[in-house]
């Protein structure tokens, strides 16, 4: 035991060792700018894959033929690798001498090509050390290695190989810091950490849970890191443009592996996922000035960069949420994964996969751990943008967003419910009375009518006082993630995509019609269905589910995200846009009766205003309102959904949220005229320059709501 502890701490010493050795030549790498340096570098590598190769072909034959088949590979690799470093320093030194007073070192002829010899090295250098030190080690026997591709895997997904390699890009990036952008550097530090928590390197021991975790939260900051960097930076330089949908879309396939890893034990994924990233980590130190380029990217130009983003990070949380739920809930989780055997007619292998594959992701975005992640990470951003808000109603309206998302989507139906009720009905969750998002929620038994019907007629009386912002900006999870600063940047893409335009405006298009009717008509016929199951007049089933509670997981597990992905070209909130959430339907015909509009305190400044700047912030793309607050002075719209980034935007602070409070406010007025206190309302954030001069008074005089007011906000003008 102690023995083979002692080798062991040797063998790490040296693994350290030959990683710092390898991060001090890539950091020479990147500074070598002639062609004698390049070669010292190439030379030095070389080397060290001499060393190891000759190693390793010792521990596959091991015995005296092995350790002079080994000998011989070594001197015989390090003889050949010497000539041409000789070679270009007697040329240098020939050229020295010619030239005397004007000789110039010889540059680098071709810089990546060179990069990419440095990165080839680099990783076969990693991989020989892997497998060598694993041999030693004892950890492999020779004869695991069947074939190529275990090869491989078994060689990345070894601490030996995945230890060193985070300790040589930490080193790398310490060593090379001054040259690379500190954006760029603070992602390849978090690279560098994720790295060295791999799961599928410490095997599925007792480390599996505590790595998969610990790896878990550090992809959470790095998502987190890249949104708020694209936000801040809405002009990308062109090497991080390039750089961040690479790394994305690298760490999505390194999710899928560990997850493939868990499951079915297959780590090849994860193994061609680590490479990838060496290759890309690698490529960026070794050539640093790939990042100083002239000019600058705007994302929010590019719906394909921003799909790709959305899309890479999506699929990487969908994998990190699943593998998550395997290592916590190893007795739930496999078990709801639908895993029908892909055999049969062509028809039944499509069939088949099609129902896998919808069920594994409504299962998993409905799951716990994947709703905290995304929680985690859309609530940081929501908190980015509570710090940039200024009114006071908005403020108190995202923290209640941010509880509501933690309180329903994660504690109650993870930890309250299991644990006080442990036989409710399947689909329980809150609100309300436990049918999270009413129908659908869970299969229409007679026993939960009243619960149903309680549930509409809370949503409906909370939606008549304070609009429909009650269910669509507070209770539902969606706003959490529509709404954090880099998604809310998003909604210019509501004006710049054709599809999203047609869309625009408070008007409810001909399309707008046609899917809010397929939506209700689908919900109608899921319901009555699923009633007739309960009762036992039917037996009918989608994808092996009840018909109501297969719509749920349609609309707001599968369809929600795929349209939440495509926000560049289906636009932001389009939920509410395109009116295909049942939810947000009956919410927004309620918002047609209730107390919830919009009003300006002067609307004289409307009139002669050229900013426009409330339609421009609206999310929901309710391009429309300056037209009735000229004309009125009052806007309602079944669409709006009380974000409040109109009354933000608004130069003058001449706009705010009507709801019940004020209309009590102005019905108790006469009780209390002498103390009475203005309404809630935004200060004016300083105007733009286009804004035009404000006649005096015009700002800040406050509307004085009357009973004609409520009237008029009645009726949408
Ligand atoms: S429309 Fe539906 S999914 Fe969207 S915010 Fe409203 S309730 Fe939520
Ligand atoms: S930005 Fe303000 S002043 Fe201009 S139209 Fe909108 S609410 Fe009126």
């Amino acid at each position: 035991m102690a023995a083979s502890l002692l080798v062991l701490g040797i063998l790490g010493a040296l693994a350290a060792t030959m990683a710092t050795i390898t991060a001090v030549l890539v950091k020479w790498a990147a500074k070598a700018r002639t062609r004698s340096s390049a070669a010292v570098v190439l030379f030095l590598l070389g080397m060290m894959i001499a060393m190891l190769g000759g190693a390793l072909l010792y521990f596959l034959h091991p015995g005296s033929t092995g350790l002079v088949e080994g000998l011989w590979l070594a001197s015989g690799a390090m003889s050949l690798t010497v000539f041409p470093v000789v070679l270009t320093f007697l040329k240098d030194a020939q050229a020295r001498l010619e030239q005397k007073e004007a000789y110039r070192p010889r540059a680098l002829r071709s810089p990546a090509l060179f990069a990419l010899a440095i990165l080839g090295l680099v990783v076969l250098n990693e991989f020989l050390m892997g497998w060598t030190f694993q041999l030693a080690a004892g950890s492999l026997v020779p004869s695991d290695a069947s074939s190529p591709l275990s090869v491989l895997t078994l060689g990345v997904d070894s601490p030996w190989f995945i230890l060193p390699m985070a300790i040589e890009m930490g080193l790398s990036v310490y060593f090379l810091r001054q040259f690379l952008p500190r954006s760029l550097c603070r992602l390849l530090w978090l690279q560098a950490a994720l790295m060295a928590l791999s799961p599928p390197a410490f095997g599925v021991g007792p480390a599996v849970v505590p790595v998969t975790v610990a790896g878990s939260a550090g992809m959470i900051v790095l998502i987190i890191y890249v949104m708020e960097l694209i936000y801040r930076d809405r002009q990308l330089d062109p090497g991080i443009y390039r750089y961040l949908p690479a790394l994305l879309a690298i760490y999505a396939l390194m999710m899928a592996g560990v997850y493939l890893w868990l499951v079915y034990g297959n780590g090849l994924a994860f193994a061609l996922s680590v490479l990838l990233e060496m290759v890309l980590f690698f490529e960026a130190v070794v050539r640093p000035e790939q990042f100083s380029e002239e000019g600058g990217v705007s994302w929010l130009l590019e719906p394909r960069w921003t799909f790709g983003l959305l899309a890479a990070i999506f699929v990487g949380e969908v994998f990190m949420g699943a593998a998550l739920e395997v290592v916590l809930q190893p007795a739930l989780f496999p078990s709801r994964i639908a895993n029908l055997a892909l055999s049969g007619s062509p028809e039944t292998v499509l069939y088949r996969t099609f129902y896998n594959g919808f069920w594994f992701l409504a299962t998993v975005t409905g799951s716990t751990w994947f709703l905290g992640m995304m929680g985690i990470e859309m609530g940081a951003l929501v908190v980015f943008k509570l710090r940039e808000t200024r009114s006071l109603e908005t403020r108190v309206r995202l923290a209640l967003l941010l509880g509501s998302y933690g309180a329903f989507a994660v504690f109650f139906p993870s930890t309250y419910y299991p644990a006080v009720f442990p036989h409710a009905p399947s689909g329980t969750a809150v609100p309300f009375l436990g049918w999270n998002m009413g129908l659908g929620s869970g299969p229409v038994a007679p026993g939960v009518f009243s619960a149903i019907l309680l549930t509409y007629v809370i949503s409906g009386v909370l939606v008549v006082l304070f609009g429909r912002r009650a269910i669509c900006s507070v209770f539902c999870t969606a706003p959490l993630m529509f709404q954090g600063t880099t998604l809310d940047a998003m909604k210019g893409f509501n004006r710049s995509s054709p599809l999203a335009r047609r869309y625009l405006s408070s008007r409810l298009s001909g399309l707008y019609t046609v899917t809010a009717g397929i939506v209700l008509v689908s919900l109608a016929a899921g319901s009555v269905l699923s009633y007739l199951d309960q009762v036992g007049r039917l037996q009918v089933t989608f994808l092996g589910a009840d018909p109501g509670v297969f719509l749920y997981g349609l609309y707001f597990s599968v369809v929600w995200y795929l349209l939440f992905v495509s926000i560049p070209y289906a636009g932001n909130y389009n939920c509410v846009t395109m009116g295909w959430c049942y939810t947000g339907l009956i919410a927004g015909a309620f918002s047609r009766v209730g107390f919830f509009s919009l009003r300006v305190k002067d609307r004289e400044v409307c009139r002669r205003c050229t900013t426009l700047d409330c339609a421009k912030g609206c999310p929901v793309g309710l391009v429309d309102m300056p037209g009735h607050f000229r004309r009125t002075g009052v806007f309602r719209s079944s669409k709006c959904c009380g974000v409040g980034d109109c009354v933000e935007s608004c130069p003058y602070g001449n706009l705010y949220l009507h709801d019940v409070r004020h209309w009590v406010r102005a019905r108790l007025r006469p009780f209390r005229a002498r103390s009475r206190r203005d309404l809630p309302m935004v200060a004016p954030r300083p105007g733009p320059s286009s804004a035009p001069p404000l006649r005096e008074g015009a700002v800040y005089r406050s509307t004085r709501v009357t009973g004609n007011d409520v009237a008029a906000g009645s009726g949408n003008p």
